[in-house]
């Protein structure tokens, strides 16, 4: 008679350290480590190739490092589901063990699923929380301390060894393959690169993090680029927050050891991580925030369906970077090739689809879903709803995209290499190339709707007729209560880790209306907010 077996079902915590399912099914007898290549997940509309082969790498690279602890990594082509009813045939399962997961609806059914198939089959699942998002959270008051006390948590050591569960057959179909190609200049994944990432950025990349992370020039190298090594889990939140403190505490002691300003970009830096657990909470407090509008007034705002031809024409340029802005059409060419870009550009991305282009922000975003390597449900769609104004509790900002040119490329550098047709306009015409005279265009080989598009609107009218709009929407009944509701959900707390503006770089609507004492409706608690 064989041992019942204890699976450690890997989602998106794609390693060995600091991962307490693993520890917990190690000590509770035969361990049998298991991914499962999840068909929901790659019919869906916004994972595609480059996250199926960066995953496929982290696997080889877990697979390796189970082995060294004596347990086999079994790879199911199926759903999970299915993968544990074919387990179940051969051998009895003691228990499941994983990590909680913010993900998309897809992933949320998927786990509805298992907690139903494990109710019925009297099998206990144990969910281990993954970083500083709280299940079940009431509301923001106390999360900061709970983010804290993760973060501050032991880490848990990797298992020396491991009592290994035996061989079992899963169903032999191919994986489902995910729609696109992969991009050539993406990062590659596994435990080993994030690790090399990290190390080379406390060791002296970070000094460039204040200041160096706004430009797309500069961001590639000053950004730690963790992102989609947090995404998947090679590195756990907390061993990233504790080894960076680590890092400031050293810095501190022997500062001619280091560059100058590491420790201020290492405060930066956490601040971040922080955000990410805190704009990840928002997905997990309120999953319906992936398909609708957060604040209702938004509403029907946007042609949600794309059913006007303006509106697919619209799509069109900006998603293919031919909107004849050459920072969006450059930024979105380094998106096709790299699968990244900085934050900053993120949000101009956005910010110029959905104000300037008036584009409902689902579409866009599940377009930047595809493009981003990082792809992290919780920060994406927190992130995309914000920099279109549909949060309801952040204050508008619109980016022009013609003066963060200006500002972070200013010399077009940028410009030029990710867009040929650009190559050999001078500085004078670099941020607006559509302005040159036809003669020069002629002369600096950059022809307007021959080998570069021309604008499809005029910036500063598109700019004036989105805050009318969203402003309008705003005012309606009702808007107000909507507002306090997610305010007190959602919002961020004083005492939260870069919290004198909010991701950003802004200040809540709520703090300006606090200043203007409208708030006195607000509970003591939540006037805490900043
Ligand atoms: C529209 C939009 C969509 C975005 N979608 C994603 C996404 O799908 N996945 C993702 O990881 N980030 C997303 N971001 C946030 C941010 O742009 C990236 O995390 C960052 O650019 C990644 O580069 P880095 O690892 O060098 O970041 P660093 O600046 O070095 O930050 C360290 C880590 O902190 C987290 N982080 C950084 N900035 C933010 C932020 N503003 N909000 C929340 N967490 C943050 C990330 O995990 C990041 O890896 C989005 C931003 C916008 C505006």
């Amino acid at each position: 008679m064989q041992n019942p077996v204890h699976i450690v079902w890997f989602k998106r915590d794609l390693r060995i350290y600091d991962h307490a399912p693993l520890q917990a099914a190690c000590l509770a007898g035969s361990v049998m480590p298991l991914y499962c290549w999840e068909p929901n997940q790659w019919a869906g509309e916004d994972y595609v190739a480059q996250h199926q082969a960066f995953i496929a790498e982290c696997l080889v690279e877990l697979k390796k490092e189970l082995a060294s602890i004596g347990l086999h990594l079994q790879i199911s082509p199926v759903g999970i589901v299915e993968t544990l009813q074919t387990i179940k045939s051969q051998i009895a399962i003691a228990g499941l063990y994983s990590h909680e997961e913010t993900g998309n609806g897809a992933s949320f059914a998927v786990d509805k699923a298992v907690s139903a198939w494990c109710k019925v089959q009297q099998i206990n699942w144990q969910e281990s929380a993954q970083n500083g998002v709280v299940r079940r959270l009431k509301n923001r008051n106390h999360w900061n301390k709970h983010w804290e006390s993760r973060m501050c948590a032991p880490i848990i050591a990797k298992p020396q060894s491991a009592l290994a569960a035996p061989f079992i057959n899963l169903p032999s179909r191919t994986i489902l393959q995910a729609k696109g190609s992969d991009k050539p200049k993406r990062q590659r994944g596994g435990r080993s690169e994030a690790l090399r990432f990290f190390d080379s950025f406390l060791d002296g990349r970070a000094a460039k993090f204040r200041g160096g992370i706004s430009s797309p020039l500069t961001a590639v190298t000053a950004g730690s680029r963790l992102s989609p090594y947090l995404a998947y889990g090679c590195l756990s939140m907390r061993e990233v927050v504790q080894a960076t403190r680590e890092r400031r505490d050293w810095a501190n002691q022997v500062p001619h050891l280091f560059p100058k300003n590491l420790n201020g970009g290492l405060i930066g830096f956490e601040s971040r991580l922080h955000w990410h657990c805190h704009f990840m909470q928002k997905l997990e407090s309120e999953p319906e925030m992936e398909f609708e509008n957060l604040h209702h007034a938004h509403d029907g705002m946007r042609d949600e369906t794309l059913a006007h031809a303006e509106s697919q024409r619209r799509l069109a340029a900006w998603s293919k970077g031919e909107t004849g802005w050459p920072l969006i059409d450059a930024c979105m060419a380094m998106l096709r090739e790299t699968g990244w870009i900085n934050f900053r550009m993120r949000a101009m991305l956005m910010s110029t689809a959905s104000y300037l282009y008036w584009l409902h922000w689902r579409e866009t975003g599940l377009h930047l879903a595809r493009e981003f390597l990082d792809y992290e449900p919780g920060i994406h769609w927190a992130q995309t709803q914000m920099q279109s104004g549909t949060t309801g509790i952040n204050t508008l900002r619109i980016y022009s995209p013609i003066k963060q040119a200006q500002n972070q490329d200013p010399t077009g550098a940028f410009v030029r290499h990710w867009l040929p047709a650009l190559k050999n306009v001078p500085d004078t015409w670099i941020f607006e190339p559509y302005l040159m005279p036809k003669n020069l265009q002629k002369q600096y080989g950059c022809e307007l709707e021959k080998h570069y598009p021309a604008p499809l609107i005029d910036i500063a009218i598109a700019m004036r007729e989105a805050r009318a709009k969203i402003s309008q929407a705003r005012k309606q009944a009702g808007a107000f209560d909507e507002t306090q509701a997610i305010i007190k959900k959602h919002a961020s707390r004083k005492g939260m880790l870069g919290s004198a503006r909010d991701a950003n770089g802004q200040e809540l609507v709520a703090k300006k209306r606090q200043k203007k004492s409208t708030l006195t409706k607000l509970k003591h608690s939540q006037q805490e907010l900043f």
